[in-house]
């Protein structure tokens, strides 16, 4: 980190990506590979973008294990526009789905489908500010429902689903913008996944969907605007207007990155390491508290408090002077979290904890 005299940013997103993706972004900056253009530059139907995509596509394809039989799609819109693609476009038989309430995300994802069908709430946690992950079983689904939709990690509580819903035919979608390639994950137990990139996987603009190819091509053509339609999508592999080019050539070098290092598996065993240091130490300490339910802590968003409003204030402006920065909660709960994505180096974890301890010293 030295050698650019880089922070260490715990931002909940847009955050940190991998140094050794920024130098080789740095690198082919002005002349992508002989091209004597920047991607910035490139017109996206060109020989050389064509290999980015179809080459950022085939590595998260290996990455995540992603059968044929699903469509890897790079959209624009952010996450928020997925809140009303996934129901434009899968709310096809009943009109019903049922959504589980476990943070801000889910709450707006509900409102937005809320707009399109007839949708249920099927469990939440909000009486508890979301401090906890609902058990849903197949009795919580109703069983027409056109699809379940569940949030995986929750970039602002800090909590993740240390399982996959049982919904036998029901399709489950998930929200993946926050843990999307931390750890190892079964595809073919989702009907689709979606996720931004601005968390785990490159610059914002760019969000991944992946979907099973038979929940596409339902969508009212008369009335679904052409962009929002995932066929559309797929059958143009993506690219049926400018797709967000130069996102998309960052998000395949953090594939590349990726498989690099031994892949998912590998990516997960650092992740749990970092995450375990990190709620270890907050566990044992008198001064920091963890408000989550032990067995659904996320491994990305780590959420403690002083109890001291004040306290959390000045723990952020001290550690951000030591060069830890973005360290405060979500401007709805307050108190601290500590982002540690993909590319948070152990060592960043690391200086925070002996941030922690010395404030911890310093303010008994
Ligand atoms: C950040 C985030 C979103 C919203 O993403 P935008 O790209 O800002 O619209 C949605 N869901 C989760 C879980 C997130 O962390």
């Amino acid at each position: 980190m030295s050698k650019y005299d880089r922070v260490y940013n715990f931002s909940a997103g847009p955050s940190m990506l991998p140094v050794e993706v920024l130098e080789k972004v740095q690198k082919d900056l002005l002349n992508y590979g002989g091209s004597g253009q920047s991607v910035m530059e490139m017109s996206h139907r060109s020989k050389d973008f064509k290999k980015i995509i179809d080459d950022a596509e085939a590595d998260l394809r290996e990455l995540m294990n992603i059968p044929d039989n699903y469509k890897v799609l790079f959209l624009q819109g952010g996450g928020t526009l997925q809140f009303a693609m996934v129901p434009l476009n899968l709310l096809r038989n009943s009109r019903k789905a049922d959504y589980v309430i476990t943070g801000t995300w889910a709450k707006k994802a509900y409102k937005e489908a809320c707009k399109f069908g007839d949708i249920k709430a099927a469990a939440s946690s909000e009486e508890d500010t979301f401090t906890w992950v609902p058990k849903i079983t197949k009795e919580d689904i109703r069983p027409d429902a056109d699809y379940v939709y569940i949030t995986t990690n929750n970039t602002i509580y800090g909590t993740k689903y240390n399982y996959i819903p049982e919904t036998g035919d029901v399709p489950l979608v998930a929200d993946m913008s926050s843990n999307i390639l931390s750890e190892e994950v079964d595809v073919t137990k989702f009907g689709l996944i979606w996720a931004g990139a601005q968390k785990n996987v490159g610059p914002a603009g760019v969000t991944i969907v992946i979907v099973r190819e038979d929940l596409i091509g339902h969508a009212p053509a008369d009335h679904i605007p052409t962009y929002l339609d995932y066929k559309i999508q797929a059958e143009n592999g993506s690219m049926y207007n400018t797709p967000p080019c130069f996102s998309i050539y960052v998000a395949g070098e953090v594939f590349k990155y990726l498989k690099s290092i031994g892949g998912i598996k590998e990516m997960e065993r650092r992740n749990r390491e970092k995450a375990a240091m990190l709620y270890d130490y907050i566990d044992s300490s008198s001064l920091y508290k963890s408000p989550v339910a032990k067995e659904d802590r996320s491994l990305m968003n780590v959420v403690f408090v002083t109890g001291d409003a004040d306290l959390d204030k000045k723990f952020v402006a001290e550690a951000k002077e030591a060069g830890l920065v973005n360290l405060s909660g979500h401007r709805s709960i307050g108190g601290m979290r500590a982002s540690i994505y993909n590319a948070m180096p152990k060592e960043g974890v690391e200086t925070l904890i002996s941030f922690m301890k010395k404030f911890e010293e310093e303010n008994k």
